[in-house]
């Protein structure tokens, strides 16, 4: 007997994963759009440019690391679900 295979689909909230096979949650969220004051382009700062919070020993580790993550993700056009 062959078990049955759950792909992933917006109708459910499990499926089988597509690379491992593992049965797992699909979590969902409800996103929504703010506009941005006076239209302005949003403000995505490079690595370089935070070069002196990265730098100061006052800042914690962890908080550098975030930000640096933070900005890897932003940089290739992820959707963030956690503000840093
Ligand atoms: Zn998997």
């Amino acid at each position: 007997m062959t078990k049955k295979i759950n792909p992933p689909s917006i109708q459910e909230t499990a499926f089988d994963c597509p690379h491992c096979g593992a049965y797992t949650t699909q979590f969902w969220y409800n996103v929504y759009g703010d506009s941005r004051d006076k239209n302005s382009i949003p403000n995505i700062p490079s690595k370089e440019s935070l070069s002196h919070v990265l730098e100061d020993r006052e800042t914690p580790r962890e908080l550098k690391q975030n930000l640096l993550q933070w900005i890897d993700r932003i940089s290739m056009g992820y959707v963030l679900l956690r503000k840093i």
